[in-house]
């Protein structure tokens, strides 16, 4: 079905048995081998056929953070003994990440000031970092070379140098950074000069046969940088300095152009990298080039490859959603794929803090070791244990998943005409399209687990009494808001604003700007006669929203002329919209023609009430369990925890 992806490769002497390499991504969890070791062995198994670690601070001044392992030191060769030999003995090959963080390191992490090309403020890690000095870069280039060495001499398959994203090569290679007027910079030749630098160390250390890989920036997407152009010029450069591949990587943490987030259309950096390949091919070079961000099918990444765009795809958060994906690909099964939604809140959102990584639609993620699969699923008998599921929005779903993996058997209930619960609303919700395929998703997998799924059904007692155990997901419900005046205007609460989006009046005052009032601002300010004000009590519009995505959607909403009103308080709606009280006495009116609520949620416990009056034993999970603070990454690790449990 992919002949392209399921293609061998070879990167320098490396054989790849096919072109997807799973992509760096620090996990906050390389300190815990056994977990590393697992996490990688399930990936390995599932058919990853090259993994490229998280990186690994060639030094401490470089280290991203508490969580980073540096090279050299024993908790780095402890994760790599046991990471290595878990992917090794699944059959795959680990490359190691060389990575120094440069100005986006943390002063707070080693007590070290952040060393860069140029002293040049830090809006990421909120640090001014010290120039470095001739000798300070040379010490710089012997931990690449010594790190590169330690690599091979553990028994890595390959090296790859992490060249992009703004941390340090990235920096020296960059305009925006890179302010010096020495033999390191001062014009776009001499800022090749520390990248090349660093794979002529990293060479001389491993020796030639030894595979490099060279992670560039295709374009750093942020202010001051240089054009594109410069990067397919040092890609040449380093393809004569004996790179093996190039992984183009795309953009910095300080960009303002959206780049892994879900409202960016999948494959929309390819170009980048086609470019590149082109020029080196054109050069005569044929090193392979490796696509990266927002690629998150084997579907996607046989098309890139069919069109010669790259030569290997990087996927990474799709292996963190489905660890099986290339194998289930490989299958011919792409439909039982566990789909990344480019949410970020488990990954991403916590890999730029401490919190350890999972994923939001696999809370299994991380965690292989608590939650072990059986494959395939423990078959039944007349006697085995039967449960039910009440309600299938991402608890119910993932704790109906879990159940039928232990072994139980398992009736799902659902008074929706569909799975899906609130992820029904988002995937309508612009840029959150991928949303479905979570749903597309479990509607394949449980059937596959033998899961009997009822919607149109709402279950209560009588319908749940003859289960051994009730798992009740049935969520939550909005919360309702008294508003003086609301005979004046039609007043809606977020569900029913969803479902008739279309329909609602021009001008929409929104009361509540948590993420699904956002979610909503964002579906309906598609139709561009609209009038949108955004009301919040608090301070933050989008609080909840993870900070890899709040920015992102906050600008779209900006741009689309959303206006967001905060610390404003609701008085009574009037016959011409919503009247605020004002701090200083002088109310002031919000125009609108209909308002609606959208200010937060209440547990929905009248099922759990139910079956406790009728002495059914159960458990309440997700919204159904507590609202406060609710998310779905929180809903699926409950879902996931009840049905392990029983
Ligand atoms: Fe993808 Fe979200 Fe999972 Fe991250 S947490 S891998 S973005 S689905």
């Amino acid at each position: 079905q992919f002949p392209h992806v399921f293609a061998p490769g070879r990167i320098g002497t490396l054989e790849v048995p096919h072109r997807i390499i799973m992509g760096s991504m620090h996990l906050n969890f390389e300190q815990d081998p056994p977990a590393l070791a697992s996490f990688y062995a399930e990936r390995a198994a599932g058919g990853a056929g090259l993994i490229v670690t998280g990186g690994a601070a060639v030094n401490r001044e470089g280290s991203g953070g508490p969580t980073y392992l540096v090279a050299g030191e024993v908790p780095f060769r402890e994760a790599a003994a046991a990471a290595l030999e878990a992917v090794h003995n699944a059959g795959a090959k680990l490359a190691l990440q060389l990575f120094h963080a440069g100005r986006y390191a943390f002063e707070s992490t080693y007590g070290l000031q952040p060393a860069a090309p140029s002293a040049v403020w830090s809006a990421y890690s909120k640090a001014m970092p010290a120039a470095m000095d001739e000798e300070h870069v040379r010490r710089t280039l012997a931990a690449f070379a010594a790190a590169a060495a330690q690599a091979r001499e553990l028994g890595f398959d390959a090296v790859e140098i992490m060249g992009s994203e703004g941390y340090l090569v990235n920096q020296f290679a960059s305009a925006a950074t890179n302010r010096r007027d020495d033999s390191w910079g001062g014009d776009a030749l001499r800022r090749q000069a520390f990248p090349l630098a660093v794979l002529s160390a990293v060479r001389g250390a491993v020796g030639t046969g030894f595979p490099v890989i060279f992670r560039l920036s295709g374009d750093d997407l942020v202010d001051g940088a240089g054009p594109p152009e410069e990067y397919v010029s040092l890609a040449g450069a380093l393809a004569a300095g004996g790179a093996d591949a190039l992984n183009i990587g795309i953009g910095w943490h300080e960009s303002r152009i959206p780049t892994v987030q879900a409202m960016v259309p999948h494959g929309t950096w390819l170009p980048v990298a086609a470019r590149i390949r082109q020029h080196l091919a054109g050069a005569g070079h044929t090193v392979p080039v490796i696509g990266s961000n927002r690629i998150n099918s084997v579907a996607q990444a046989e098309a890139a490859l069919a069109d010669r765009m790259v030569d290997f795809v990087s996927m990474a958060r799709p292996l963190l959603a489905d660890p099986r994906i290339i194998a289930k690909s490989a299958a011919g099964r792409p439909d039982l794929v566990n789909t990344c939604i480019a949410c970020n809140e488990a990954c991403i959102d916590r890999s730029l803090g401490t919190e350890p990584v999972s994923c939001l639609v696999n809370p299994r993620a991380g965690r292989e070791r608590a939650f072990p699969v059986s494959f395939p699923p423990r078959t039944r008998s007349a006697g085995t244990p039967r449960a039910a599921v009440a309600g299938a929005g991402p608890a119910g779903l993932q704790a109906a998943a879990a159940l039928a993996e232990a072994g139980i058997h398992v009736d799902l209930f659902e008074s929706a005409p569909g799975i899906g619960g609130q992820f029904r609303l988002a995937c309508v919700v612009p840029g959150k399209a991928d949303f479905a395929e979570t749903i597309r998703y479990f509607s394949r997998e449980l059937p596959r687990l033998g899961v009997e799924i009822h919607t149109g059904v709402l279950a209560g007692a009588e319908v749940l009494s003859g289960f051994s155990h009730v798992i009740d997901a049935t969520g939550v419900l909005p919360r309702t808001v008294r508003l003086p005046g609301a005979e004046y205007l039609p007043v809606y609460d977020y569900h029913e604003a969803f479902a008739v989006a279309a329909a609602l009046p021009r001008r929409l005052a929104i009361v509540g700007a948590g993420g699904i009032a956002v979610d909503l601002a964002h579906l309906l300010a598609e139709h561009r006669f609209r009038q949108i004000t955004l009301l919040r009590r608090g301070s933050r519009i989008g609080e909840g929203i993870g900070p890899s995505t709040r920015w992102a959607v906050l600008q779209a909403l900006r741009s689309a002329g959303v206006a967001m009103l905060t610390g404003v308080s609701c008085k009574e709606v009037t016959p011409r919209g919503l009247i605020l009280a004002g701090s200083g006495g002088q109310d002031e009116l919000v125009p609108a023609d209909a308002v609606i609520v959208a200010a937060g949620q209440v547990e929905n416990s009248s099922l759990s009430r139910e079956l406790a009056a009728a002495g059914i034993a159960h458990t309440s999970v997700g919204g159904a369990a507590s609202a406060a603070g609710l998310n779905a990454v929180r809903a699926f690790a409950e879902g996931l925890a009840s049905g392990r449990a029983l």
